[in-house]
């Protein structure tokens, strides 16, 4: 069998979870193997605030920002290694690289910010590479750089599908076909001129699915530290069910509506390839994952309840009480487009169009100054939309008392709050 497999960073905290992860490929053994890692537990998040740190030429800070990083690193290759002068020498140069890079930033904040970031996952392919050798596991590391081709739309690049297909099958299959197992980088790739790109937040689940696609694998399997997929938030709420079995289509939504579970672009290669995900327990390998495919027969048999905080609701109106009309919303939607926002939930009436998206106050004030010569624009921060799947009233009524509501849509399947 062919299966991919993606560990996420939050499973690579310590060198433990990397035990962990080296132990369930060892019982895979007999399979086809690729391993897709994101960057070790929230090194992404430290990659963007050094970048930031950087771009504000705020020293001091910047490079304690970096130390920090680099011990978290180090500390793990030390708990992993009795002595591995090869791969400390092999991580100081990345971040030499990462350092210089920091010193010539690239004047397009895009462009920069995939440079920067991207080295997460290459710090960690470093290290689980070298220990996979070091404890002889028949390992070959491929760049994610060199078989996942994008555009350059940078920091959601999209992927060239054709040429993704033709550098797997030149690069993977021969070294399954040899008898080892493939380790790559999720979340990154690179352009027609080999800058680095990256596939959007979380997108390591992502890169999962464009391989496993691409080599028409028979499972994806996204290990995770929670017991499965689960009918809401297991952090927020205590009552939750695991799922054990939804349909594409039912994962799709779930995610589209922002199901951190996996990432929104996971599911449609897998369904169109007809592979089945698997979510998994790595905490405890004793529990039955939760299965993605195409049987629906489950899908309307559990409500599920997706949180989102901190909302901002914009609300556009013309000046002159003229209709939004189909101009204007191009002009808005150009907009929002420019600025990559991703919009939420939105509603229409005569004068006024409200958008709902995640607050970031940087993207909101450039946003603000594009529409508001020709448009009054109000807003509120702080909001959390909640979105429910095959809802009942009584779920309704339970989840707004004592709320103030913004917004509301309903279908047969899903209402959505905004509320406060
Ligand atoms: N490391 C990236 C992130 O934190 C990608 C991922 O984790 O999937 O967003
Ligand atoms: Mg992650």
């Amino acid at each position: 069998m062919t299966k991919v497999f993606k560990f996420g960073g939050a499973l690579m905290k310590d060198a433990d979870g990397i035990r962990k992860v080296a132990s369930i490929i060892k019982a895979n053994a007999n399979d086809q193997l690729i391993v897709v890692v994101s960057a070790l537990g929230k090194t992404t998040n430290q990659l963007e605030r050094i970048l930031q740190l950087s771009i504000n030429g705020n020293h001091n800070e910047l490079s304690e920002a970096v130390e920090n990083l680099k011990e978290k690193h180090f500390k793990i290759v030390d708990a992993l290694f009795t002595d591995h002068l090869h791969c400390r020498n092999k991580l100081s140069d990345l971040f030499n690289n990462l350092e210089m890079q920091l010193k010539n930033l690239d004047p397009d904040k895009y462009v920069t910010y995939d440079r920067i970031v991207s080295f997460g996952e290459k710090f960690s392919t470093l290290i689980l590479n070298a220990y996979f050798e070091y404890i002889n596991l028949p390992c070959q590391a491929i760049d994610a750089c060199n078989i996942i081709i994008t555009d350059d739309n940078y920091t959601s690049a999209k992927i060239n599908w054709q040429q993704t297909t033709e550098q797997v099958n030149k690069k993977i299959h021969p070294v399954l076909a040899a008898g080892q197992f493939v380790l790559t980088e999720g979340f990154i790739g690179s352009d027609p001129s080999g800058n680095p790109t990256t596939l959007g937040r979380e997108g390591s689940d992502f890169t999962a699915a464009i391989l496993a696609s691409a080599l028409d694998a028979d499972e994806v399997t996204i290990w995770k530290n929670v017991p499965g997929l689960m009918n809401a938030d297991p952090n927020r709420f205590k009552d939750c069910i695991k799922l054990d079995q939804i349909s594409y289509h039912e994962a799709i939504e779930l995610a589209f509506y922002g199901a951190s579970v996996i990432h929104p672009k996971t599911i449609q290669p897998l369904q169109q390839k007809n592979i089945p995900l698997f979510v998994r327990s790595f905490d405890d390998l004793s529990i039955k994952a939760s299965v993605i495919s195409k049987d629906t027969s489950m899908d309307d048999k559990q409500p599920k309840v997706i949180v989102k905080d901190k909302q901002i609701l914009l609300s556009i109106n013309s000046r002159d009480l003229s209709f939004i009309a189909e101009d204007h919303l191009m002009q808005i939607f150009n907009a929002f487009s420019s600025h990559k926002i991703h919009i939420n939930l939105m509603q229409h009436s005569a004068v006024s169009f409200s958008v709902c998206f995640d607050s970031n106050l940087n993207k909101l004030e450039a946003l603000l100054s594009d529409l508001k010569n020709d448009f009054t624009v109000k807003y509120n921060d702080g909001l959390q939309l909640i979105t429910m799947r095959h809802y009942t009233e009584e779920l309704i009524s339970n989840f707004v008392k004592g709320k103030k509501i913004f917004l509301e849509q309903k279908s047969r399947s899903t209402v959505q709050l905004l509320v406060q």
